[in-house]
């Protein structure tokens, strides 16, 4: 009996201490900001760190939330910003790689979970829609036992209205505009940045891209850039198999630090965010070095998973 009193008591102050989590998301507990707010939920690389989730940031105006690319951790990040997890606004794919999209089943099917019954609108590159076909295919016996089963999960909630779009504007709705733009990503025939225009703030989101004259067009003057980057010292052939081609992938497929420093001295943004960098071991201090070096003078930070702009 003593220890059941025990273990009882040491049970209650657990849950005193770690009261579960909700159910559902709580919108009298949202982010809802007054004006236009950037937040970072993941800035990380393809490296499993437990620190950084991977490629996805949201721009909130109000009550709506506007999401560019899904990484791994994609719906925990939603989760820790305040923002709902039973579905976005819009969501938008700058790319297919693996990096940018191994959140995307998640971002399907957790909000769904979560409370969903409303198609979940994607837009990204051509190769979306078969992705998205695959990825309910790949979960069809889940969503049989949550629909037919006694969780009664309506079967409208897990549906996605994927658009496979080409640049130009691709969602006008409510004062937010967002315009999609081809970058070059190496030998992807398809990588997209996006614009995005609300009623106070422009917002530029480069997605993964080497040195792009056509973002340098279309961001030219705008708030906030959000943009990847490396540091150009520490780039060098690997010592593994396929490293000789390193250098030539990265130069192909992303921007460093000095190109960076380059393109944002034309932008002008009002802030320049650094985001999924490849760092090679290089400081936070190395990369910002090398932007100043690129001719860039104005505000530049590295971006953190959580933080509001
Ligand atoms: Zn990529
Ligand atoms: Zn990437």
């Amino acid at each position: 009996m003593r220890i059941f009193l025990i273990v009882a008591m040491f049970a209650s102050c657990l849950q005193a201490q770690e009261p579960a989590p909700p159910r559902y998301f709580e919108p009298e507990k949202a982010l809802r900001p007054e004006g236009t707010v950037v937040v970072l939920l993941g800035t990380g690389m393809p490296v499993a760190n437990p620190r950084t989730s991977g490629p996805a940031t949201a721009v909130v105006v109000r009550d709506r939330v506007f999401l560019f690319d899904a990484g791994p951790g994609v719906v925990r990040q939603l989760a820790a910003a305040g923002l709902p997890i039973n579905g976005v606004t819009a969501a938008f794919i700058t790319h297919l790689h693996s990096d940018h999209t191994l959140g995307y089943p998640d971002l399907i099917f957790t909000t769904w979970v979560m409370g969903r019954i409303t198609p979940l609108s994607v837009y990204g590159p051509p190769g979306l829609k078969i992705m998205t076909d695959h990825l309910l295919a790949a979960w069809a016996e889940d969503i049989e036992v949550r629909v037919t089963g006694f969780e009664r999960n309506p079967r409208s909630g897990y549906s996605v209205d994927a658009h496979e779009i080409e640049p130009g504007v691709v969602y006008d709705q409510g004062g937010v505009r967002v315009t999609a733009f081809a970058v070059r990503h190496g030998s992807w025939k398809r990588a997209y940045g996006y614009r995005i225009d609300t009623p106070d703030r422009s917002i530029v989101i480069s997605g993964d891209t080497a040195p792009s004259d056509e973002l340098v067009r279309i961001a030219a003057g705008c708030d906030v850039l959000v943009h990847e980057v490396y540091p150009a010292v520490r780039l060098k052939p690997e010592k593994r198999p396929g490293g000789e081609f390193w250098v030539a992938y990265m130069r192909s497929f992303h921007t460093s630090d000095e190109e960076l420093g380059a393109i944002a001295d034309k932008i002008r943004p009002k802030k320049l965010i650094l985001h999924h960098i490849v760092r090679m071991g290089g400081t936070d201090e190395e990369v910002l070095a090398g932007v100043r070096r690129g001719g860039y003078t104005g505000e530049a930070v590295i971006g953190h998973d959580l933080e509001r702009h």
